[in-house]
C-alpha cells in the first residue's frame, strides 16, 4: 500500500513533442510544471515496451519510496491502495495535433504557450505497434484533444483501429462543424461518446465566442449524431460559462430547448479554465449561483447534468467526487470579483490582440 497514481503506471499522453504519463501538469504548464516525461523532443518514434516502461518505473519508485515527484505535486489524482506491478496501459491520451476549423475565444491553444502548429507526427504506426505487443489493455480509456479531431489526418483510422472494434472506450471533444461517419459508427456500434461544445443557444453568441459562424452546420451534424437512441445517449453537449459572454440564464435556457429538440439528455455545465486559472481557481460567487440555477433548471427539465472541474484541479479528490460540487464546495470557496484587470483579459484577447467582434 502507498500513494501513487494509475497514471504515472499505466498512462500514456502524445503530445506535440512530448510523450508524457498524463496531461494533467499542463494544465499547470502556465504556471511552470511540466508533466512527467517518458520522453522529451517525442515525435512518434517506437520505444520498446521493456524500455517504456523502464523509464516509467522512474517515477512510481520515488513514490514507492514514499515521496512524490515534482512533476505530479498537489496532484488530485494521487491515491493510496494496493498498486499492481504489472505493465499495460489502459489510458491513453491523444494531443499531439492542434489544427481546429473553430477558434474559439476560450481555446488553449491559443494562448501565449500554445500556439497552433501544423508540426505533427503519425501516431497509428505506435499505437498499432503497442496493440500487437499486447500492452495495450482491451477497454484501455482513449481520450482525444489537441485541435479538432474530425479534420486530423488519422482520424478515421484510429476510429477503425481501437473505437469501431470496441476494442478501447474511446472519448472524443469535438466541435461537429464536420461530420465524421466513422465517430457516428463508433458512438452507435460501440463504447465512443462525444461532447461537444455548443455554449450558447444561439446563431450570434455562437459566432461570438467560437469566432466561426457555423451554429446552423453544428446543429445539422449534432441531428445526424443524434439519429439513434445509443448514439444520442452518447453525446454529451457542454455549456462552458464564458465571463461576459454567455453567462446568464436567457442564452442558457435557448440551449436546453436545442438539447431537448435534438433529444441528448447528457449536459455539462463548466466554466471557461482560462478564467478560473487567471483567478487562482477561485470562482466569483455569480458564477457559482448561475452554474447553480442552470443544474437546478437542467434538473428540472430532466436532463442529466455533469460538471467538469478544470478549477478544481488544486482541491483534493475526496470533494471533487462528492456528487454535486456546486452543493458540496460552495460553502468552502473564497469568492473574489470579477476584477478589472480579468475584463480587460477578455476583451483584449490573445493576451493583447483585441477580440473582433
Ligand atoms: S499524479 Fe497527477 S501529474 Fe502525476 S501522473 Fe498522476 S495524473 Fe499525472
Ligand atoms: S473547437 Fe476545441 S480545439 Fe477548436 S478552437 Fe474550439 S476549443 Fe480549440
Amino acid at each position: 500500500m502507498y500513494k501513487s497514481c494509475n497514471l504515472i503506471k499505466h498512462g500514456l499522453c502524445f503530445f506535440n513533442n512530448i510523450l508524457a504519463s498524463c496531461c494533467f501538469s499542463p494544465v499547470d504548464q502556465i504556471n511552470g510544471q511540466i508533466p512527467p516525461l517518458i520522453q522529451d523532443n517525442y515525435w512518434g518514434e517506437i520505444i520498446p515496451p521493456d524500455e517504456l516502461f523502464n523509464r516509467m518505473d522512474k517515477y512510481d519508485k520515488i513514490f514507492k519510496e514514499g515521496s512524490c515527484p515534482a512533476e505530479c505535486r498537489n496532484c488530485y489524482k494521487i491515491e493510496e491502495k494496493d498498486w499492481d506491478n504489472e505493465r499495460y496501459i489502459d489510458q491513453i491520451t491523444i494531443t499531439h495535433f492542434s489544427m481546429c476549423n473553430a477558434d474559439c475565444i476560450y481555446c488553449t491553444n491559443n494562448n501565449e504557450r500554445w500556439e497552433r502548429t501544423t508540426k505533427t507526427y503519425s501516431i497509428i504506426p505506435i499505437l498499432k505497434y503497442y496493440k500487437e505487443q499486447g500492452i495495450i489493455r482491451k477497454g484501455c480509456e482513449f481520450h482525444i484533444g489537441g485541435g479538432e479531431f474530425t479534420i486530423y489526418r488519422e482520424c478515421d483510422e484510429l476510429l477503425e483501429l481501437f473505437a469501431i472494434n470496441d476494442f478501447a472506450r474511446v472519448f472524443v471533444p469535438t466541435n461537429a462543424i464536420k461530420y465524421s461517419h466513422n465517430l457516428f459508427r463508433a458512438m452507435d456500434e460501440a463504447t465512443t461518446y462525444i461532447i461537444v461544445s455548443l455554449d450558447s443557444g444561439s446563431r450570434n453568441t455562437y459566432k461570438k465566442l467560437k469566432r466561426t459562424d457555423s451554429f446552423n452546420k453544428v446543429i445539422e451534424n449534432l441531428k445526424k449524431y443524434a439519429l439513434t437512441q445509443k448514439s444520442r445517449d452518447a453525446i454529451r453537449l457542454k455549456y462552458i460559462i464564458v465571463p461576459s459572454y454567455n453567462d446568464n440564464m436567457g442564452e442558457f435556457k435557448k440551449f436546453l430547448k436545442i438539447a431537448k429538440k435534438l433529444g441528448v439528455q447528457n449536459l455539462i455545465i463548466d466554466i471557461d479554465a482560462r478564467y478560473s486559472r487567471m483567478n487562482n481557481y477561485k470562482i466569483d460567487d455569480y458564477f457559482i449561483n448561475l452554474a447553480y440555477k442552470m443544474n437546478n433548471l437542467a434538473l428540472k427539465q430532466n436532463f442529466i447534468t455533469e460538471f467538469y472541474c478544470f478549477f478544481f484541479h488544486n482541491v483534493n479528490e475526496k470533494q471533487v467526487k462528492k456528487g454535486n460540487f456546486i452543493t458540496d464546495l460552495i460553502t468552502r470557496i473564497k469568492f473574489k470579483y470579477f476584477d478589472k484587470t480579468l475584463k480587460d483579459l477578455y476583451t483584449y484577447h490573445h493576451y493583447g490582440d483585441k477580440r473582433k467582434d
